[in-house]
């Protein structure tokens, strides 16, 4: 079977075909721009040279097409016609309390992804576009949905609901819900995989930190807890998100430097976190450059995100009474070791005896990067969000055909 895994932006597309009988990814690619002048389109054959066209695509539908026509072109495509393409497997980011998993995509299942669009604005409307441009492209091929917030929907109430008048809750579902769950579930299953033990039997703290981070506690094979909330912006410190702050600072600074709604919002989400303390920059290479050449605000970041991290992960050991696992993944947590030794050298109490050589080693492959002595074993795991969207786009058309 091949599946077609799209990320549906305001402005962009990713994609990537896979042929699910060896999990290969055919080819890659992204339209950048959808809506503005000179859309990119850069498409990524696996066994041919990439190729990069500039067009006008003004919106969804024709960025589906031009994904098509690359994907099918007699010179770089990869397939010989649309036909081959058995169905489409999309990321959505909020899936509510409604998505408990993975879905086959129908009439009603797109009524209850509208629904949502006031917990994700910025995201789910998008994600629409791109169902519903496939849709008019390919009729006939199956669609399924996989939700970034489901995996976490095992969370007990005692995690997911906060401390504020239940009728918030009730009328607005103002909860926690959590993010990156496709990246915690794929890297908590290949951690129990590399380590040769069911993950049932595991408790373990995955530390999902790119441009945006979270950690979740995964119990029983189930996220227990998650450090992000309502939305994305609750939890670690991230590339320019706040994470946790006092909410109180919120109304006040929006009185002191009379701010809008919308202000305030970009001020947490846009110019805080590793951007704001190091005044540098939100990315992690960057910053680690300059403090490495000396600079003391781009130390004082690097110093307060990674002991928030570390905050994190011994409250997660605690709400899990123990910790077996820690797994790092995504842009930080794979290809950083000054960050992983940081967090892991002010953690040797539970247990963790980081390699350091081991640490320094770079690899695309899941590793293990603690001693052999160390109680928890500390893991790199490259996530695959993808990967994990056609596995379920796989087994959800399979059963369907069935
Ligand atoms: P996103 O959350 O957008 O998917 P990624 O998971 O790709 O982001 O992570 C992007 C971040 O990874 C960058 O901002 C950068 O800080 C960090 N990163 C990538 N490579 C390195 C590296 N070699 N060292 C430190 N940080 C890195």
């Amino acid at each position: 079977m091949k599946v077609l895994v799209i990320n549906a932006g305001s402005s962009s597309l990713k994609y990537q075909l896979y042929e699910m009988l060896n999990e290969n990814v055919l080819a890659s690619g992204r339209v950048e721009r959808i809506g503005m002048d000179s859309s990119i389109v850069t498409h990524e054959p696996a066994d041919k040279p990439e190729v990069r066209d500039v067009s006008e695509i003004l919106d969804h539908v024709t960025a589906v097409k031009r994904v098509i026509d690359m994907i099918t072109h007699k010179e770089y495509g990869v397939i010989g016609s649309m036909s081959e393409i058995d169905a489409v497997g999309h990321r959505i980011v909020h899936g509510g309390e409604v998505f408990k998993g993975s879905v086959l995509v129908t009439q009603e299942v797109k009524l209850e992804i509208r629904r949502l669009f006031d917990l994700a604005p910025l995201h789910n409307p998008a994600h629409m576009m791109g169902i519903t441009a496939v849709e008019a492209v390919m009729p006939e091929v199956p669609q399924v949905v996989v939700f970034d917030t489901a995996f976490h929907q095992t969370m007990p109430n005692t995690s997911y609901l906060y401390p504020v008048p239940t009728v918030l809750y009730r009328r607005h579902k103002i909860r926690r819900y959590g993010f990156h769950g496709t990246s915690h579930a794929y890297v908590s299953d290949k951690a129990a995989r590399y380590l040769n033990k069911p993950l049932q039997s595991l408790k373990m703290v995955t530390c999902h930190i790119g441009n945006g981070a979270s950690c979740a506690a995964i119990l029983d094979g189930k996220s227990f807890d998650t450090s992000m909330g309502m939305t994305p912006l609750e939890g670690l410190m991230m590339g320019t998100r706040s994470g946790d702050i006092d909410p109180a600072i919120v109304p006040f600074v929006m009185n002191k430097e009379e701010l809008t709604l919308n202000e305030a919002n970009s001020m947490l989400n846009k110019h805080s976190g590793m951007l704001a303390i190091s005044g540098i920059s939100s990315d992690m290479r960057e910053v680690t450059e300059a403090m490495h050449e000396g600079d003391k605000n781009a130390k004082l970041a690097f110093d307060m995100y990674t002991y928030r991290l570390r905050k994190y992960i011994g409250a997660y050991a605690a709400a899990m009474n123990g910790i077996d696992v820690l797994v790092f993944t995504a842009g930080v947590g794979e290809n950083s070791p000054d960050v992983r030794e940081a967090v892991c050298e002010g953690i040797t109490f539970l247990g963790i005896e980081l390699d350091k050589e081991k640490n320094r080693i770079r690899s695309k492959e899941a590793r293990e990067i603690s001693t052999p002595n160390s109680r928890i074993k500390v893991l790199v795991v490259p996530t695959n969000e993808e990967l994990l969207i056609a596995r379920d786009t796989n087994t959800i058309v399979k059963e369907l055909q069935n």
